[in-house]
């Protein structure tokens, strides 16, 4: 198998077959990330596709999910999609599945028509890592789109019937806008239609702007209390009626599931808990440990 720098498998499909169709991410700005910085992207030779799809085949000639790798293999033109999703069918006939990451922007070079297409061929489920829908936020971090922007691409995934995710990025707009950042997220989360909202919480890894900018006091990073604070307003002013899953942030304590609707008040009824009684230096040290996104 071909397999070019950091490999982001989803942790809530730990299973599935992996196949790299692009390598590195198109955008490779956003102030937090480091995950592709030596990788520049493109899309993996036709070949070696091919090659890795046969190894496959081989391994499991009945698989029905595959994820597709690297940052954002979304953003291929409508035809370089198809013709990767008819390769999978010819390798793995019996494939139903096809899961992928994107950013907001990918979409822009694709039409309701083509992503139905894309979904006859199997494009069922996308991860968006939206990270916030403040644009004050978004600029800061170098998303490279607005709220506008992710409002009408996520309503052309809904026009087309493709399942997506959207992710938030607790603790990213700092101490200054964190609570625009959590409000305003919600709002623009809330006029979307996700199957799921997930949460991560923001780590200041090495070799970051956000973190060099940090030690010249130019980002006032939340405590982990803070963190909390923030992610239980974005959780109140939530109105999604999805799946909901939250990492990172908490350790010991599993608010992931789905129905969030149902479950509001839980979720916020125990990270009202993890303000007032969790213990803050654990999950401290834990985000300290993390070595990637
Ligand atoms: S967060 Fe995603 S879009 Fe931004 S640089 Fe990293 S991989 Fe690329």
């Amino acid at each position: 198998m071909h397999f070019t720098g950091t490999v982001y498998r989803n942790p809530y499909w730990p299973t599935w077959p992996l196949l790299e169709i692009t390598q590195g991410c198109t955008h490779n700005r956003c102030k937090f990330c480091t995950m592709y910085k030596e990788v520049p992207f493109r899309m993996s030779p036709i070949e070696w596709i091919e090659e890795d799809l046969k190894e496959l085949a081989e391994c499991d000639p009945d698989a029905r999910t595959i994820q597709l790798l690297s940052a954002n293999p979304l953003v291929l033109t409508y035809d370089k999609l198809e013709r990767v999703f008819k390769l999978i069918h010819k390798y793995l006939p019996k494939m139903e599945y096809i899961y992928l990451a994107g950013r907001v922007t990918d979409l822009n070079n694709k039409t309701v028509d083509e992503l139905k297409k894309l979904k006859e061929l199997g494009m069922r489920e996308i991860s968006l890592g939206v990270e916030s829908g403040d644009d004050w936020t978004l600029d800061r971090i170098h998303k490279g789109y607005h709220a506008e922007d992710i409002l009408e691409k996520c309503h052309k995934l809904e026009e087309a019937g493709i399942d997506y995710w959207m992710t938030f990025l607790n603790g990213v707009a700092g101490k200054s806008h964190s609570r625009e950042h959590a409000i305003n997220s919600a709002k623009v989360f809330s006029q979307c239609k996700p199957m799921l909202v997930g949460t991560g919480g923001l780590t200041l890894f090495p070799g970051t702007p956000l973190l060099d900018e940090a030690e010249r006091g130019e980002f006032d990073p939340l405590t982990e209390k803070e963190m909390l604070e923030e992610l239980k307003l974005f959780v109140e002013n939530l109105t999604c009626d999805c799946a909901f899953i939250t990492h990172h942030t908490i350790s010991g304590v599993n608010l992931s599931g789905p129905g969030f609707l149902a479950r509001k008040d839980k979720i916020v009824g125990a990270l009202d808990h993890q303000i007032h009684h969790g213990d803050l230096d654990r999950m401290a040290s834990f985000r300290r440990n993390k070595r990637t996104l």
